[in-house]
């Protein structure tokens, strides 16, 4: 019988983990599939760690992972991967916004031969204009920028066949955008569409700074051309310093010297601004070198349950939750 791994990061989600385990129960007991559902606890401060210990006390499907603190929600998905034992696995959030009755389309696809079944959120419910806007406009402007694509929409839930898991979890970069790996990856890669409904409970753990973070990521990880832009900015201005230089000597031979303070502001102005600029460009592709030469493990699991050999998944018969 094959085997499922289902991936799930968590932080601080102690009102949605039985209800969620409880969900993808319903799903996998129709079906003939071994399963087991990885829960990498992401440095939770709330309950969420004594829950997936009275989970995984019951239940031997259920694994959790403990991470030694917030690692953010891509390591946290990795980590889970690097310790999948199954045939297919399946990565999606723990907040019911990637929908487990999806789960078996994705594995219908995966029988029919694919390695990768990406899922495209088509719209979210209650989600805010702000997130809306800047998430459409962030994807045009990294498809632009960077060889590989990342569809508008995607998302973290996706289902990987043994060997492109295998292929992915050799990417160890540190600062990680997940979306633009699985795009490079290759293999055959299928889409399947889904709205997102609103949070089950608990609020988005995704702050502006985590988002911002990503964002950079996403660009700074697959695309070289803010380094070209940067280049040619200042060439552009470079170019432009030089005329500036040859009618300031015209100025001169005609004798029209002026105090040019005006002129010498807007210069020193402008040109220590680009420069200011290329040099954060490059501070950022450096500051990213510097992280990968010091080479550190991208977490440190602090506790680990359940058996995580292969072909260890285990079919339970019932289940009984929120008692
Ligand atoms: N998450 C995580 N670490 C973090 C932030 C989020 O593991 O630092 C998890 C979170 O528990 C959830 C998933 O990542 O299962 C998606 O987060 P969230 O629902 O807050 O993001 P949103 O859907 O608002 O983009
Ligand atoms: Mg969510």
């Amino acid at each position: 019988m094959k085997t499922i791994s289902i991936v799930v990061p968590v932080y601080n989600e102690e009102a949605n983990l039985e209800h969620f385990t409880q969900a993808i129960y319903d799903v996998m007991a129709k079906m003939s599939y071994e399963y087991e559902l990885i829960f990498v606890d992401d440095g939770s401060r709330d309950g969420s760690r004594a829950i997936l210990q009275k989970l995984q006390d019951k239940y031997d499907w259920v694994k959790p992972l403990l991470l030694s603190r917030n690692c953010g929600h891509q390591i946290a998905i990795t980590c889970g991967m690097d310790h999948a034992t199954g045939d297919a696995v399946i990565t999606m959030d723990g907040d019911m916004q990637h929908p487990p009755a999806l789960i078996p389309t994705l594995l219908d696809l995966w029988e029919k031969g694919y390695d990768v079944v990406q899922t495209i959120r088509e719209a979210t419910e209650g989600v805010s204009w702000f997130k809306k806007t800047t998430s459409k406009y962030y994807y045009r402007f990294l498809n632009a920028m960077s060889e590989t694509e990342v569809y508008p929409g995607g998302s973290d839930f996706r289902l990987l066949d043994r060997q492109a898991c295998d292929a992915l979890c050799q990417y160890r970069e540190h600062d990680r955008f997940i979306r633009g790996m699985v795009g490079t990856l290759g293999f055959s890669q299928a889409q399947v569409s889904f709205t997102a409904p609103e949070r089950f409970a608990g609020t988005s753990k995704f702050s502006v700074k985590k988002m911002s973070k990503l964002a950079m990521d996403g660009i700074l990880g697959y695309s070289v051309v803010p380094l070209r832009i940067a280049f040619y900015l200042g060439s552009l201005c470079a170019l432009f310093s030089l005329l500036l230089f040859a009618h300031v000597i015209v100025e001169y031979l005609l004798g029209n010297v002026l105090p040019g303070w005006t002129t010498i502001m807007v210069c020193v102005a402008l040109f220590s601004g680009v420069q200011l600029m290329l040099m954060g460009v490059m501070g950022e592709y450096v500051g990213r070198i510097f992280k990968e030469v010091k080479n550190r493990p991208l977490y440190m699991v602090m506790e680990k349950r359940g058996d995580y050999t292969h072909g260890k998944a285990r079919k339970v018969e019932k289940v009984e939750l929120g008692e």
